[in-house]
């Protein structure tokens, strides 16, 4: 029984306003029991874990970003968490490919929000990097989801200082661009290029997957190409299909430290319209499925969902969309954190 439980006599425990049931398996926090309270009932939090704002009870945190600062265009996903947290009370405990239920190999919990400001960008990278500096120093992989792009960037910056990371990426666009409007240098679609430059990103050891969409000028790939990172557009994904882009993906990153980024604008606008930079031609979501079950093994340390911009998605299919993956990711990061477990003999 951890700090923050409470258990009564017919072996429910309050957690906060939430009520689960623990299993006999384990002590790890569990989703809300859906045959206690039904999936539409109770406050949505992350795939209706309990919220356990305590980095140190946990060897996963489910994290919101609700940023959407950084954004050049069609603004809107400072409103992503609350929404894939609505949706995320679809999903259910156990995948059905790989059989992985996450909630028994690992400590998952919904940590709330980062903090944010939303007329400052730059106390805004401060503050949402001064909130993941304690998830990661407790060992504990982060699991975000957005927010506009740009806040891959303050995450890398507390999980990544002391070795630089590789990076699976998904998306339309590169987001290795310089500067916009001026000389502004933070924007979402800038993330990368500064990560690289503040040593947290290895170019060698990045791919991306999915870009396509028109460019401002014929040198916006320059930076990308040119610093090592292996660059699958969407053309080469279609020649590659998803078994020659994981066999790719795994060759790029190896077995170091690995972080998966997935901006939803990677998909196709017919399964994903709610973003602020639809580009059409995309990965369809079975694509983008099976490319992550294909991830499994890999050296995971981290792993975001990004750019769900609600008031682009009425149906709310984008934020299903998204909670999915946030899904599919958290089987990932939940077996690379029972294999290392397994491997430490404890
Ligand atoms: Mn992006
Ligand atoms: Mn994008």
């Amino acid at each position: 029984m951890r700090v923050g439980m409470v258990a009564t006599a017919t072996g429910v425990v309050h957690h906060g306003p939430y009520c689960q049931r623990m299993t006999t398996a384990t002590e790890f926090p569990q989703p809300v029991d859906a045959a206690l309270m039904p999936r539409f009932g109770a406050i949505p939090t992350f795939m209706r874990l309990p919220c356990i704002e305590d980095p140190a009870q946990l060897d996963i945190a489910l994290i919101g970003v609700p940023w959407d600062g950084g954004t050049t265009n069609r603004a809107g996903a400072r409103h992503g968490p609350r929404e894939i947290r609505n949706m995320s009370s679809l999903m259910r405990s156990t995948h059905h490919v790989s059989r992985i239920s996450p909630y028994r190999l690992a400590r998952c919990a919904d940590m709330g929000d980062a903090p944010v400001n939303p007329i400052n960008l730059m106390e805004s990278l401060t503050i949402i990097e001064r909130f993941y500096r304690p998830v990661h120093a407790a060992g504990c992989l982060p699991l975000s989801a957005g927010g506009d792009h740009l806040i891959t960037l303050p995450i890398f910056r507390a999980i990544a200082r002391e070795r630089r990371v590789g990076m699976i990426h998904f998306d339309a666009h590169s987001d290795t661009w310089d500067r916009y409007f001026g000389d502004n240098r933070y924007t979402h679609g800038t993330p990368f290029r500064r990560a690289v430059e503040e040593g947290l990103l290895d170019p060698r050891r990045t791919v991306q997957i999915g870009i396509r969409g028109s460019l401002y000028g014929p040198g916006d790939m320059t930076f990308a190409e040119q610093s090592g990172m292996r660059v699958v557009y969407m053309e080469e994904f279609i020649r590659l299909g998803v078994e020659g882009t994981i066999a790719e993906a795994r060759r790029v990153v190896g077995d170091g430290p690995t972080y998966v980024s997935f901006d939803v604008d990677g998909l196709d606008p017919a399964f994903a319209p709610g973003t602020g930079t639809p580009e059409i031609g995309g990965i369809t979501t079975r694509e983008a499925q099976a490319v992550l079950r294909g991830l499994q093994g890999l050296n995971l340390i981290g792993a975001d969902v990004v750019e769900v911009a609600p008031p682009f998605d009425p149906s709310g299919s984008t934020a299903l969309v998204a909670a999915t993956l946030m899904f599919e990711l958290l089987c990932l990061l939940a077996d690379t954190v029972d294999r290392r477990r397994r491997t430490r003999g404890n």
